[in-house]
């Protein structure tokens, strides 16, 4: 996708960066486990089917989504690679997944009795979903488990290709609810292995836990954030157990430049009044890009060096005190690197008061994405 822009404001998503992260993960696990790449969330704001392409190319061999629309997104692109879908599709949309041979997450007795009703091109896969302590969907007991898998071994339009759970602290610094998780995990995989003789591949790690924990981690992994360049948390930024490099950057480019008086304000509501002469550089991105009104105040670089944003950030522009003339077309970078100086997912995320995966997340679809592949 490289379309032509016409406002100079675009996201790059630097590719290799996404290679590198991969092939640094991989190199830390152990030599039976896979990546899964996790390309949810239009692949958390980079572009999904870019990223699933690179990811595939990288070494992992299998995606995972939360949404069927997801899925379908990266069969319409032409990718034939496995594919988990996170979240729960509704009975009446598996003959959709099965025709677009997708692998589905089960997690309910009753959600096979209705798969069971229907008449499937093929039989669907899917993987098992184990509530180990996340409490977000899955499986929590070993009555549920047996009732489950006596619903599958029974379903001819099913077949149970995977195990998995998530880990709710796997970034934090205290990791006792994590060995609890752990541990209720193998309980369910002992009762799970009297009842079952079939293969099926298992995984439980997110970035944080493989990260952290390589050896634990069984057939696969899933990799979100740090395929990204992103570290889960502090915790794991402080260990730096692995070299990660940021794929994502955001851009746009001086429209207007001017002086003003002391006593002139700038943007609604008058919330910037300048007490100097003050040189205010405007470009084209707002709100409605993500660039939300609670980022006044934080900094751009432009020529290298850090500048504020001034006044209220509009819907469509946004104002930059600057420390002296620049011509219109200077390049500001809002995410990213300028020559020494960067400001990172990670810095926006504190100023937010939230976690990096929001922060591209946010980047609205308005801001076109350009890719940035090796060394081109
Ligand atoms: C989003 C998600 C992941 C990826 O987690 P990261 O922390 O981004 O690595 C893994 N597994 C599941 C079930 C998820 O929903």
């Amino acid at each position: 996708m490289n379309n032509t822009i016409y406002r100079p404001t675009w996201a790059e998503v630097d590719l290799a960066a996404i290679a590198h992260n991969i092939s640094q993960m991989a190199g830390k696990l152990p030599g039976h486990c896979n990546v899964i790449a996790v390309v949810k969330a239009n692949a958390y704001g980079h572009g999904a089917v870019e990223v699933a392409e690179t990811a595939l190319q990288s070494g992992a061999d299998m995606l995972a989504v939360a949404l069927l629309e997801e899925a379908l997104t990266l069969r319409g692109a032409g990718i034939v690679a496995p594919i988990l879908v996170f979240g729960s599709v509704a009975p009446q949309d598996v003959p959709v997944a099965a025709r677009h041979d997708l692998t589905l997450t089960c997690f309910q007795t009753e959600w096979i009795r209705d798969v069971n009703q229907l008449s499937l091109p093929s039989p669907v896969k899917v993987h098992m979903k184990w509530d180990t302590g996340m409490g977000r969907v899955g499986l929590r007991t070993k009555e549920e488990l047996n009732d489950i898998t006596e619903a599958l071994r029974a379903s001819k339009s099913i077949n149970l290709t995977g195990i998995y759970t998530h880990f709710a602290t796997a970034d934090e610094a205290d990791l006792e609810y994590f060995e609890l998780q752990q541990d209720r995990f193998k309980q369910l995989w002992q009762t799970f292995k009297s009842i079952w003789d079939k293969p099926v591949s298992i995984h439980i790690g997110n970035s944080a836990a493989a990260i952290r924990f390589p050896e634990r981690m069984y057939d696969y992994m899933r990799f979100g954030i740090s395929m990204y360049g992103l570290y889960p948390s502090d915790v794991l930024k402080a260990e730096q157990a692995i070299d990660l490099q940021p794929a994502f950057s955001l851009h746009s480019r001086l429209i207007h430049v001017k002086r003003i008086e002391p006593g002139e304000s700038i943007s609604y509501g008058a919330t910037y009044t300048a007490a100097d002469d003050d040189y205010i550089g405007t470009i084209p991105i707002g709100y409605a890009d993500g660039l939300i009104r609670k980022l006044q105040g934080m900094d751009v670089l432009v020529n290298g060096k850090r500048m504020p944003i001034v006044g209220r950030i509009t819907m469509d522009q946004t104002m930059i005190k600057l420390d002296q003339h620049y011509a219109t077309g200077t390049k500001v970078t809002l995410i990213g690197q300028q020559g020494s100086e960067s400001i990172e997912a990670d810095e926006i995320a504190a100023k937010l008061d939230t976690i990096n995966y929001e922060i591209p997340c946010m980047i609205s679809e308005r801001v076109p994405r350009q890719y940035k592949r090796g060394d081109t």
